[in-house]
């Protein structure tokens, strides 16, 4: 709470910095623009209310029906449009991609202004380096990143990772995820399905992630089951996020597995409960209803050529007709075929085909094993975000299409939620979450990061076999005051480079 405080007084005092530091020179080297008839969404969850908002350089100035264009202003006409603040993708798997491809069009054209890099315990590395380069060569979007538990893992027990950590290993991981959270990271992420991360024991991660508290950070995990084990996987998190005393962001919350399906109301109990204890537990959630990932992350046991638990696996999800290939190496024409297509295709049984694809190096695959009810029912809670799980050239429509899909299905057309609400999702609450300060609601003095789009035309095209389709309505994307997305001339936008580093305030 008391921190709470602190950043009001902070932003209080950086907006009179900011007024103190440009009012002499107004005159000169000041861009000014004013976006009028547009209706706003400023990012609490408000409803909405007609309101222009003039921006001054690259902060807002103000916000309001009273605010009025002044000469000189460069005027954008928002009529029928809504103006919110710029979409925050707590979950965003663009590291490598944004060094080849800063102008990041599939993430704005999505209305996204902030990537949230290094989730699922992968992170690049060391942190302060990365965060330099995309200091000396911006994107369009601004940044924040993650110390990854799997990355610090590996660093220092290298090939030997199939095991529990000793101590002497577990205080140079601390030491590492100390020095990432020091170099500027917003807090620790972990991937314990996965196959480096997955051999940590809770001890380690308590550790770990109580090393990420000292600096202010979050805990955000990729829990250690999505399937049957769910409840124990989501019970792990929480124990971490009591013990470290430190929040817990669960990541694409979901409930991947026939045995799991409808239970989402179990889900909200048990989180609720902890919330009630007063542990800080929130989660993202991506609107598809398919997750995309290795093959291998179907068989929890890790025996992937043992027959019956592959066969185990595939009827978890429903039978290997609800497994796409999306990515194999080894054999690229199996991509964008099922599973089931291609085992018939080369007649054998598709548990026979699992494992030979394996053995051959493995491939990413896309799976559909969730059912709408649940995504509607974490959607509904007040403490769920929408975060992608995607990012550039990502090969799941979520790479694309996220926050226009939730936008133009979710709230437009199926009514699950509001489009204040939805917009609160996609801004203040993850801004809050990561203590992102002057981001995430339009009003004076916050950083000029905004979207316009269109309500009524708003919707992601991106599908499973098109998976880099661009959405359409977002109309105007803003980064600090920079038009960086303009759907009626993306050529010109797509040049700028305003994207920032956000480092948490130690
Ligand atoms: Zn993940």
């Amino acid at each position: 709470m008391a921190r709470k405080d602190l950043f009001a007084v902070l932003a209080a005092f950086a907006v009179f910095l900011f007024l103190a530091a440009t009012a002499p020179r107004a005159q000169v080297n000041t861009t000014a623009i004013t976006i009028v008839g547009g209706e706003l969404a400023d990012g609490t969850g408000a409803a909405l209310r007609r309101a222009n908002v003039r921006i001054v350089n690259d902060r807002i100035v103000g916000a309001g029906q009273d605010v009025k264009p002044l000469a000189g202003d460069t005027v954008i006409d928002a009529t029928g449009l809504v103006v919110a603040p710029g979409f925050i993708d707590i979950h965003n798997h663009s590291a490598n991609e944004l060094a080849s491809e800063p102008a990041a069009s599939s993430q704005v054209a999505q209305g996204i202004t902030t990537v949230v890099l290094g989730p699922d315990g992968s992170s690049p590395w060391p942190i302060g380096e990365y965060l330099d380069e995309r200091r000396k060569s911006p994107a369009s979007v601004n940044v924040a990143v993650m110390v990854g538990h799997a990355t610090v893992r590996r660093l220092v027990m290298r090939d030997d990772y199939k095991r529990t950590a000793t101590d002497a290993e577990l205080a140079r991981m601390t030491a590492l995820v100390e020095q990432g959270m020091r170099e500027g990271a917003v807090g620790l992420s972990s991937g314990l399905e996965y196959e480096v991360g997955g051999y940590a024991d809770t001890r380690e991660l308590v550790e770990l992630a109580k090393a990420a508290a000292r600096f202010h950070g979050v805990y955000m995990s990729h829990i250690r089951d999505e399937a049957d084990k769910s409840f124990e996987a989501l019970r792990e998190a929480i124990a971490i996020g009591e013990q470290a005393r430190i929040p817990v962001q669960i990541s694409h919350i979901k409930l991947g597995t026939v045995g799991v399906w409808h239970k989402a109301a179990d889900v909200v109990a048990l989180i609720e409960n902890a919330r009630k204890r007063g542990v800080d537990v929130s989660a993202d959630c991506y609107p598809y209803n398919a997750w995309s990932s290795t093959i291998t992350v179907l068989v929890p046991d890790k025996r992937y050529d043992y027959p019956p638990s592959v066969e185990k696996a595939l009827a978890d999800v429903g039978g290997a007709q609800n497994v796409l290939i999306v990515r194999h190496a080894a054999h690229p024409d199996y991509e964008f075929k099922t599973l089931e297509a291609v085992a018939r295709t080369r007649g054998v049984t598709p548990v026979e085909q699992f494992i030979q694809i394996v053995k051959d190096g493995g491939a990413g695959v896309v799976c559909t094993s969730m059912v709408d009810d649940d995504i509607r029912a974490f959607y509904q809670q007040p403490w769920v975000m929408v975060g992608s799980d995607g990012g550039i050239g990502v090969r799941h429509p979520r790479g694309a299409g996220t926050f226009p899909k939730v936008l133009g299905r979710y709230v437009r057309d199926l009514h699950w939620l509001t489009l204040p609400e939805a917009i609160r999702k996609m801004t203040s609450m993850p801004a809050e979450r990561l203590q992102l300060r002057d981001r995430g609601r339009v009003a004076a003095g916050t950083i000029a990061d905004l979207v316009l789009l269109d309500p009524s035309t708003v919707v992601d095209r991106s599908t499973f076999s098109e998976p880099t389709a661009l959405p359409i309505g977002i109309e105007k994307v803003f980064v600090a005051g920079e038009l960086v997305w303009d759907s009626g001339n993306s050529v010109a936008s797509s040049q700028k480079r305003p994207g920032r580093v956000m480092a948490t305030p130690n």
